[in-house]
């Protein structure tokens, strides 16, 4: 899942992007709170203008991008987005105003949740069962071989490394790429 790296006070944190539209005009408001960018409900657009990031792609694959407003400043890489819009690479820097920066990244890290099933049948990576709708597993992020992962069956993290791939296991071991301070 794509997430968005805001700096702040506290250095750069990385804010899942989950909603399929993010309105930049009210970032700031975001992060002075804190709130979760799930909680985010989109502002109307003002008549200052607007810039929002979109997910464009239904299925969920992580394609973004940057739409502005002619009027409204924002740049991606140094530059106003052609023609007001954008699709979002890796590492893709967002500044907003005069002072504001963001990072747009595709990276994304193993996470343990709820296997959300499958028209086939799907087998674990590592102990080649099939793995049940809701069960708890993970969802290599290197190459999308689904674990399971639990305290019986801790086929994803039994392994320093996807069985698959060289992702590595542990679930605490952050982002492999974080913007420069
Ligand atoms: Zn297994
Ligand atoms: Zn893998």
């Amino acid at each position: 899942m794509a997430h968005l790296w805001i700096h702040d006070d506290s250095g750069w944190n990385a804010s899942r992007l989950i909603s399929p539209l993010f309105d930049l005009g009210s970032l700031r408001a975001l992060t002075e709170t804190n709130a979760a960018i799930d909680d985010y409900q989109p502002a109307c657009a003002t008549s200052a203008g607007f810039a929002r990031l979109v997910q464009v792609d239904a299925a969920g694959v992580g394609t973004w991008a940057l739409v502005a407003s002619p009027s409204f400043p924002v740049r991606l890489n140094g530059r106003m987005p052609a023609a007001g819009l954008r699709v979002l690479a890796d590492r893709d820097e967002i500044r907003v105003g005069g002072s504001a920066r963001y990072f747009f990244s595709t990276e994304t890290l193993a996470a343990v949740e709820p296997f959300p099933g499958a028209e086939r049948a799907v087998f674990c990576g590592r102990c080649r069962q099939q793995i049940g709708t809701g069960a708890p597993a993970v969802r290599c992020p290197g190459c999308g071989v689904w674990y399971d992962e639990s305290q019986e069956t801790p086929c994803w993290s039994y392994s320093p490394n996807c069985a698959f791939c060289e992702t590595r296991t542990a679930l605490d071991s952050g982002f492999k790429w974080t913007p420069e301070e």
